[in-house]
């Protein structure tokens, strides 16, 4: 454990050329070597243009020095750096009104952005792909705003309310209350797996807002449906006024539990193969918190190779819709919402609504996959399952390799490039956004790098790189589905 955590903790120390005063406007840097550093912790931030930088302080070195964030690769240090940043009880109440404010000019004042944005963003991406990889955005302000703009827009709110750990008394009633909701709420849905919760101990410096449950769905839902949601006899639960964990609305009506319980049971969905009687899942699965993560879905015991897992779920769009958002709200938001339904036109977007498995994080060597399955109407599903068998050992985790799409794209960009060493730190020098992976299994390192057509130019904006992607890049989703060979399954076990 201690191994893992210093592996997640190293960063890429960059030294300047002249010895400069932290006042300094110098922003140039030379990277006199590429050797990784161990953070201590961060201790300041200032804003150089349109990038984020922070001041470190580093294990086993004396002086400080300013970093920019998309060099650094120590998400828990940035929490608890955040915390301590924000007034938590202003912060919590003002975060709507917050959010609302939120647009470009952002960007020019420096007070709002450090004192009030860049907290919020650093507490929400660290939920983006359970926080295995680090979105590297050299326009740091640009991609934070999109990214919280996403966040505003999809009710996403519970993912910023974490810089306070609530009373543990208040914290017990709540999650009684959450969990007999959930509950509730799955007996629905029977093909749904268990999924227990478990909520941080005491030891903990970070909780993270449990998933709201009305944002939770236990079966894909199509446009219509979601259109119609108060007359087709599908019904998406209406928000609680009843307010939670840290000032957050995360549970149901209870009123409409009360009176609704007659529509549930008479609830039609996609009319979908009715599979009760042969449950295709049988496996319990647990969600737990992890600090600088958020929450993490892990099997609830050990489970053997080529076990169907769950179903995912997510509302049932057009693929152009995946490519939509990237351009508009970037990379981190569309690479961790949208999933691709191979042999069809459609993708399964998972802003707003989604199911547990949004707390799969990535890795390169992943212990599970997915699978097209019959469903009885014309959408196959897609079934998590276990390549390998995962035990106690392994140690019980759940992971996609979400970047499976795009290796062809990378490996045939170095090809170019005659660069098989250094690849992270020549994408630094040439200054070209990409994704960066730590996962310590066999790790690809470089999972994407920036399509769009003016990569490098000194001042563009995210903005501006999104709307030049390629015009070849034909996004509908991460590829996480293996082939477009549609299973049954049978007594828990795939058949063909
Ligand atoms: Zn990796």
């Amino acid at each position: 454990e201690f191994v893992k955590m210093k592996v997640k903790q190293k960063t890429k120390k960059t030294k300047k050329t002249q010895k400069k005063k932290s006042t300094s406007k110098q922003s140039t840097v030379e990277v006199t070597d590429t050797e990784y550093y161990t953070v201590e912790s961060v201790v300041g931030s200032k804003l150089e243009g349109r990038e984020v930088w922070y001041s470190i302080k580093w294990e086993n070195y004396r002086d400080r020095t300013w970093e920019p964030d998309y060099r650094l690769y120590c998400q828990k240090k940035l929490v608890a750096f955040a915390k301590t940043e924000v007034n938590t009880d202003k912060y919590a109440l003002n975060l709507q009104e917050n959010l609302e404010n939120l647009n470009e000019s952002c960007a020019e004042n420096w007070n709002s952005f450090k004192n009030v944005y860049d907290p919020l963003a650093i507490v929400g991406q660290s939920t983006v792909l359970g926080g295995s990889v680090k979105f590297v955005n050299l326009d740091t302000v640009g991609s934070k705003i999109l990214f919280l703009n996403y966040i505003h827009q999809h009710n996403q709110h519970h993912v910023l309310h974490s810089l306070k750990f609530p009373k543990f008394k208040i914290l017990d009633t709540s999650f009684e209350e959450y969990r007999k909701q959930l509950n509730y709420l799955s007996r629905a849905f029977d093909e749904y797996p268990h999924v227990s919760m478990h909520f941080p101990p005491q030891a903990c410096t970070t909780f993270y807002s449990p998933p709201p449950l009305t944002s939770l769905l236990f079966e894909p839902i199509t446009e219509e449906m979601l259109d119609n949601r108060d007359t087709f006899p599908y019904h998406l639960p209406p928000k609680s006024d009843k307010i939670t964990f840290n000032n957050v609305k995360v549970l149901v009506d209870t009123a409409f539990i009360e009176s609704d319980v007659r529509a549930q049971e008479e609830f039609e969905g996609m009319q979908r193969k009715h599979y009760g009687m042969n449950s295709r899942f049988g496996n319990s699965l647990e969600i737990r918190q992890e600090e600088g993560v958020g929450w993490k879905l892990t099997v609830g015991h050990a489970v053997d190779a080529d076990s169907p897992l769950m179903m995912l779920t997510g509302v049932i769009r057009h693929r152009s819709v995946a490519l939509e958002s990237l351009r508009s709200e970037g990379e981190e938001v569309a690479f961790s919402s949208f999933i691709e339904i191979p042999g069809t036109d459609y993708c399964l977007d998972r802003r707003e609504f989604y199911d547990f498995s949004k707390y799969i994080p990535h890795s390169c060597n992943p212990t599970c996959s997915i699978r097209l399955v019959e469903s009885g109407n014309e959408i196959p599903d897609l079934v998590l399952y276990s390549r390998v068998r995962i035990q106690d050992s392994n140690p019980k985790t759940i992971s996609l390799d979400y970047f499976g799409g795009f290796v062809e794209d990378v490996d045939k960009y170095f090809a170019r490039k005659k660069a098989p060493d250094g690849r992270v730190f020549k994408l630094y020098d040439e200054r070209i956004d990409f994704v960066h992976c730590h996962c310590s299994n066999e790790c690809r390192g470089v999972l994407y790098i920036d399509k769009s057509n003016h990569p490098k130019e000194e001042k563009a904006t995210k903005k501006d790189k999104l709307s030049t992607l390629d015009s070849n890049f034909d996004f509908g989703g991460m590829r996480l589905v293996e082939s477009d060979k549609i299973w049954k399954i049978r007594n828990r076990q795939f058949i063909e």
